[in-house]
């Protein structure tokens, strides 16, 4: 298996307590962009000194600007179903939890997408249990049809991302065949022993079968997955050189890595405490766990979601945060039960703030919120994507893509205090357009949308 477990213990043993002469080394190395080993990386991750924590975090912080500028793309997650046959230790939706199970029917998606529409969102993460017989691969392809057909004024939802249980080749070829974003997969652990413990006797609890998924997803064709780890269950160090070691097998027998990783850390929810888990991450270890992701794969995506308070969301997004939820409800049709002020969860979540007054905070930070969902309608994914982000050229085209749809969020969802935050920035962003000619063709499409035209992708 690609996952070496003696090896990773090996280098984390090898790279104790490391001098700042070494960090500083595997920096250097970093800043050039020469790639870094799986020893480089656990140098960094034994660092503990504060000034070589701030040095790490001084180069995640100019490797995200560098490569993905002022933007920050939002999305929310959608769950359909909380069945499930699993016993996962650590999560609300375990088959031991007795409540009132429910999925939702296509009526009900369809109103959460509503719902969704009018909170601005253009990018979903599908999300359901897993269960063959009360939600098997039919269901989700059913509610991926009709999340797509919900349209709604100007309301509609461009790119879904599908978070299910790992899966046959053949069901993730009817995923592809439905047009999906990114296929999501969290490996929850890459520690063997860890993974078994946390999963017992039960479908998912098949370490092997769980981490091969992304290359079932390949060969079915779907060229982004994104991956994650549920920090929380075993070291953390031994995690991101496992998120590595998978990253680079896919890398080698694909062509292309990690579209994005999510960072999820363990929350209580319904039977689950957090008495018993030794490995929680301090804030000091997850912020290091960010920056030295952002460092290690300076391409790939990093997706924070409202598990985390609004205070380490802002301060993530500087160390390399790329993607965040805004908005959203981890319990299924949650959405409608908020506005009717009864909402349930899968676990708890730590920012509720709806999407404008997170994105007034990004604008009064100078970030560009971005609902653009453009690479996926036009074909730019796994490695078409990938030498379009190497080659720096994804800066023509995410940027003023960004500013576009930046606007049409504020024309369609905004008040007058986030258009006039949001005008400024768009007003600065257009004019720093490094071509000339995608300069102007950002400029005519942002007059269009003024009166109303909507066809403005690049
Ligand atoms: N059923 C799908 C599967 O098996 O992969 C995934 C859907 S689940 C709704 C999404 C993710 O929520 C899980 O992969 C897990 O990492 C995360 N999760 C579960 N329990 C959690 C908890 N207590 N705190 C934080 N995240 C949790």
């Amino acid at each position: 298996m690609f996952i070496n477990h003696d090896f990773i213990y090996k280098i984390l043993e090898e790279t104790k307590n490391p001098t700042n002469e070494e960090i500083k080394e595997v920096l250097e190395k970093a800043k050039k962009r020469d790639g870094l080993s799986y020893k480089d990386i656990a140098i960094l991750l034994q660092a503990e000194d504060k000034n070589d924590l701030e040095e790490i975090y001084k180069l995640a912080g100019e490797i995200k600007k560098d490569i993905y500028g002022k933007r920050v793309v939002v999305f929310a997650p959608l769950y359909v179903s909380d069945y499930c046959v699993n016993n996962c230790v650590y999560c609300g939706y375990k088959r031991d939890n007795k409540f009132t199970r429910r999925k939702l029917t296509m009526e009900e998606v369809a109103e959460e997408v509503r719902i969704l529409e009018k909170m601005g969102h253009k990018r979903l993460a599908l999300e359901l249990g897993e269960d063959p017989v009360n939600a098997p691969i039919d269901y989700a392809l059913e509610c991926l049809d009709t999340i797509y057909k919900t349209q709604n004024a100007n309301g509609e939802i461009r790119r879904v991302n599908v978070n299910i249980a790992a899966t046959t080749v053949e069901n993730y070829k009817k995923l592809n065949e439905k047009g999906i974003g990114t296929y999501i997969l969290f490996q929850e652990t890459y520690h063997e022993d860890s993974y078994n413990k946390m999963h017992p006797k039960s479908l998912k609890g098949d370490y092997e079968y769980h981490l091969t998924a992304f290359d079932r997803a390949m060969e079915a064709g779907i060229d982004d997955v994104g991956a994650g780890v549920l920090f929380g269950l075993a070291d953390p160090r031994f995690e991101v050189l496992g998120l590595m070691m998978h990253n680079a097998h896919l890398e080698e027998k694909y062509g292309v890595g990690f579209h994005t990783i999510s960072v999820p850390r363990l929350q209580p929810a319904n039977g689950v405490t957090l008495e018993n888990y030794p490995y929680l991450l301090d804030d000091k270890m997850f912020k290091k766990v960010v920056a030295i992701l952002r460092i290690a794969v300076p391409f790939t995506g990093l997706i924070l979601s409202t598990r985390e308070t609004p205070k380490m969301r802002r301060e993530l997004l500087k160390y390399g945060v790329s993607q965040i939820s805004a908005g959203s409800s981890t319990g299924v049709g949650g959405y409608k039960q908020r506005e009717e002020g009864e909402e349930i969860k899968q676990f708890k979540t730590n920012d509720e703030r709806s999407p404008i007054e997170i994105l007034k905070e990004l604008l009064d930070d100078g970030y560009i919120p971005s609902y653009c969902t453009a690479c996926y309608r036009k074909g730019r994914t796994g490695d078409r994507f990938m030498s379009l982000a190497k080659s720096g050229n994804i800066k023509y085209v995410c940027e003023p893509n960004a500013i576009m749809t930046l606007l049409e969020f504020t024309l369609d969802y905004g008040d007058k205090e986030l258009y006039d935050k949001a005008q400024e920035i768009i007003n600065t962003e257009v004019e720093n357009i490094p071509r000339e000619d995608i300069k102007n063709m950002t400029k005519a499409s942002l007059e269009k949308m003024k009166n109303g035209e909507r066809d403005f992708y690049l």
